[in-house]
């Protein structure tokens, strides 16, 4: 395969970890970040996905070196933990600008050169979270539930178009989104995972690669949990 390919924050973690993966399988990857700094093997593309001119920059850049993009990875993605009651409003607008409001700026430039080709993959990183919930994630919770039902949505839109349309649901995995919790939160979470452990980006990155695959031409609007049982299925 040697795809164009977009993954927004694929400067590190999961990101990455999909960037590379699918660069190895003979794609083209151009990956975003906010840095702009170089990667080895990969095309790089300043983006702030709060900014839909800088979105639009990231994709000329894309296809300028590869290519209409055939495949994009809706990646990007934060958090700002807090109890509701202690949640001002500007973490809750933030983590909704990046995780969701930012997805949607994403695919709403993808979608038009991909219905031009009359092919496509989009894939959204969601979470766990957004379908088991998690106390003191309310903004982070809500972003990743609407990522849902942004995708099913769009799989309906575009299904006519040849583009699917999937969401990978992570559980905890080794990154710098959660190297910042304590040990004791760490172990209460993989203790409620039926697998016992975290997962790698790696494990992340290996479904994305399926769903951006061949094998999985006649999946969309699907939710795929990557969570070691933690939400059985949800
Ligand atoms: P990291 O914190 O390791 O990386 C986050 C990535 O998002 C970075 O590349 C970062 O870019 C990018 N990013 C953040 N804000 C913006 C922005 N405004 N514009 C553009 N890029 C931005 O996270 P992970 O690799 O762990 O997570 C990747 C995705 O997977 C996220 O959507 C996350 O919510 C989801 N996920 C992660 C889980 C986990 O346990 N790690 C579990 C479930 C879901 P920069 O380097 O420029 O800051």
């Amino acid at each position: 395969m040697s795809r164009s390919v977009l993954v927004t924050g694929g400067n590190r973690g999961i990101g990455l970890a999909i960037a590379r993966r699918l660069a190895a399988a003979g794609d083209k990857v151009t990956v975003t970040s906010r840095s702009g700094a170089e990667i080895d093997g990969l095309t790089v593309a300043r983006c702030d996905v709060r900014d839909a001119a800088s979105v639009d920059e990231a994709f000329a850049v894309a296809e300028a070196a590869h290519g209409p993009v055939e495949v994009v990875v809706a990646n990007a993605g934060v958090t700002s933990d807090q109890l509701l009651a202690l949640m001002s409003e500007e973490a809750f607008t933030s983590v909704v600008d990046t995780n969701l409001t930012g997805a949607y700026r994403v695919v709403r430039r993808a979608v038009r050169p991909m219905i031009r080709l009359r092919r496509g993959r989009i894939i959204f990183l969601s979470s766990v979270v957004g379908l088991l919930g998690s106390a003191g994630q309310v903004n982070y919770a809500a972003s990743k539930a609407g990522l849902v039902g942004m995708a099913r949505s769009l799989a309906r839109e575009l299904g006519s178009r040849n583009i699917t349309v999937n969401v990978v649901a992570p559980g905890f995995a080794d990154t710098d989104m959660t190297a910042g919790l304590t040990p004791e939160r760490k172990q209460a979470i993989v203790d409620s995972v039926p697998l016992g452990r975290t997962a790698s980006a790696d494990e992340v990155a290996g479904v994305v690669q399926f769903l951006a695959g061949p094998d999985a031409g006649y999946i969309t609007g699907a939710v795929i949990p990557v969570d070691g049982g933690l939400g059985m299925g949800h």
